[in-house]
């Protein structure tokens, strides 16, 4: 029986970055309503971990809003992690917080880190198109950076920003020359705040995206499909795990609404998937 590896997401430091991704809720530039906070408290932190494991989380995600770690943040990140870990047994964890140095990561890894996501979004030549704060060329370096102190390297993109087929080639042999060990697959969800303000992606599209996705990082890779699921594959899941999927974001997003875990959970046993409980893929 397929199994599917189930990965959540908690928003430990929202909506208040300075950069101006045109996709992204929480730059302050595009006044998105959307829930905006300060550190939130370890004891939530690990409170909400428990919930997502008991949902059938094997990866935890702790993301911060900005475009990358300072002292500040990279400290609240691995007191995060050493809590969950000390806490819930059985996580992977996974820190999300942007551009980060060697030894920012090695950090990371020292108090309890076992991943880090960083996602390249879109191709090189259309990344100047969504972004002029920061370079793509940033985002690789922190991706070769993760792999250079020893955690595993999650990354992908959005699909669906206005991009062309060329650059969705570009991204995806792009994320493959990493080599992650995961990659989530997002697919863009429009919010009128936004300047992006449609998805030029369909079912079809992402579900050829997907099967590209699969042959091009091999079998062994966890390969997930991330924001925008609802929109494209609510009631035709099959198709995702069919065309190569073997991993799904459970819950909310960063600032999106998901699909409650328990929907899910009963999505998976009709159509004969069993819930991953190990991370090995083998
Ligand atoms: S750097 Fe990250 S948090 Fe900031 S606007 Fe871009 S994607 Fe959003």
């Amino acid at each position: 029986m397929k199994q599917i590896f189930l990965c959540a997401i908690n928003n430990i430091l929202s909506g208040t970055c300075l950069e101006d991704c045109k996709f992204c809720t929480q730059s302050v530039r595009y006044h998105a309503d959307i829930e905006r906070y300060n550190y939130k408290k370890i004891e939530q932190i690990v409170q909400e971990a428990k919930i997502a494991k008991n949902n059938g989380a094997l990866g935890y995600c702790l993301v911060t809003a900005g475009k990358g770690l300072n002292d500040k943040k990279v400290d609240f990140v691995a007191r995060a992690a050493k809590a969950i870990k000390k806490e819930v047994e059985g996580l992977n964890l996974i820190a999300c917080n942007g551009t980060a140095n060697k030894e920012q990561l090695t950090y990371l890894k020292e108090h309890g880190l076992d991943s880090y996501n960083h996602n390249l979004e879109t191709s090189e030549r259309y990344y100047a198109e969504i972004c002029s704060t920061h370079p793509w060329s940033e985002r690789y370096e922190t991706c070769e950076n993760v792999k250079s102190v020893g955690l595993a390297l999650c990354s992908g993109g959005i699909f669906g920003m206005g991009e062309e087929k060329a650059d969705r080639n570009a991204l995806l042999a792009s994320i493959a020359s990493l080599s992650p060990e995961s990659t989530p697959l997002n697919f863009y969800h429009p919010n009128p705040a936004l300047p992006i303000k449609t998805r030029n992606i369909e079912i079809d599209e992402a579900a050829s995206i997907i099967k590209q996705a699969r042959i091009l990082l091999g079998e062994e890779k966890l390969l997930m499909v991330a924001g925008g699921r609802e929109l494209l594959f609510t009631g035709k899941e099959q198709l995702m795990f069919e065309s190569g999927a073997n991993a799904m974001v459970i819950g909310n997003y960063l600032t999106t609404e998901g699909i409650e875990a328990s929907r899910d959970k009963k999505m998976l046993d009709t159509l004969g998937y069993k819930v991953a409980t190990s991370c090995d893929t083998h």
